[in-house]
């Protein structure tokens, strides 16, 4: 029994969907009953997620393409538009967090980490808000992190400035976007269980120190923060937009 039947029949896009939290959220709207475009800038993920929607009778589209490019993004959404016809739900999900100090980051690294996550999300907002100011409706959730509003993470300066630009931005494309019935929102996650912590999640001392400062005593999985894209997409949050959400554990209190 789908927990949104108002969502039914929707139409939503994810990129990054070819694997953790975007495919996370690609599956909890096939179970909705959306119908779902599934970006990835690697083809067999994004086929990947694809096939496990349709193996659940879900209807999905996969989409390849790097969202940090103004064409790659129109086409994305003009294939749902050609597909489906409309487009509901927007979630700029892709992001990507090289390390390096501040003192050693080459400036090409800079440059990537905010072409994806924030000129991504810009992109992706855009392109989405140009159909959904046709419709008079629609919801763009925008994945930012809790490394965007209030904790820095080891050597990944140019991860938090871009996270933290995506929460600015999510601000005032609400404002903007309000009077065509559009509302745009963030969601910032703590560490969640993904292919990218993988590598950290190996660090016992890592793992120590982030159970410590978590009040609930464990990491995150993909499907807790889809459960609050979903919420943000749904009639539940008609009157919500222009916020940042932590799904973190408690480990951010403000
Ligand atoms: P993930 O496991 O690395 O999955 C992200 C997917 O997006 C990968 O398949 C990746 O491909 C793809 N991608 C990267 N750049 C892209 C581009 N330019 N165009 C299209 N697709 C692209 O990451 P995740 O943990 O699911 O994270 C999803 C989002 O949540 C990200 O924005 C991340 O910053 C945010 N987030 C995650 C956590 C966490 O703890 N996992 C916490 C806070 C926020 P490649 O692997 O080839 O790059």
């Amino acid at each position: 029994m789908p927990l949104y039947p108002e969502l039914r029949d929707k139409v939503l896009i994810v990129t990054g969907g070819g694997q953790g939290i975007g495919r996370a959220i690609a599956l909890a709207a096939a179970q909705q009953g959306m119908y779902v475009l599934v970006n990835d800038l690697v083809g067999e993920r994004a086929e990947r997620t694809v096939q496990l929607i349709q193996e659940v009778g879900g209807t999905a589209l996969a989409h390849v393409g790097d969202i940090s490019e103004p064409d790659v993004v129109f086409r994305l959404v003009q294939q749902a538009v050609d597909e489906w016809g409309q487009v509901d739900v927007m979630v700029n999900n892709a992001g990507i967090e090289p390390h390096a100090s501040v003192l050693e980051m080459p400036v090409e690294m800079w440059d990537r980490v905010m072409a994806v996550n924030a000129r991504g999300v810009f992109l992706g907002t855009q392109a989405a808000a140009r159909i959904m100011v046709k419709q008079r409706s629609g919801v763009i959730i925008n994945m930012s992190s809790i490394a965007g509003k209030a904790i820095p993470l080891y050597q990944r300066s140019a991860y938090a400035a871009s996270k933290a630009a995506i929460v600015g931005f999510t601000k005032e494309a609400a404002r903007e976007l309000a009077e065509y019935g559009i509302r745009v929102n963030a969601v910032c996650p703590g560490v969640i269980i993904t292919p990218m912590t993988a590598a950290a999640r190996e660090n016992p001392a890592m793992m120590e120190k982030w159970k410590r400062e978590i009040p609930l005593k464990r990491l995150g999985r993909p499907e807790e923060v889809a459960a609050l894209v979903l919420f943000l997409a749904s009639d539940g949050a008609t009157y919500i937009t222009g916020q940042a959400y932590h799904v973190d554990g408690g480990k951010v209190m403000v």
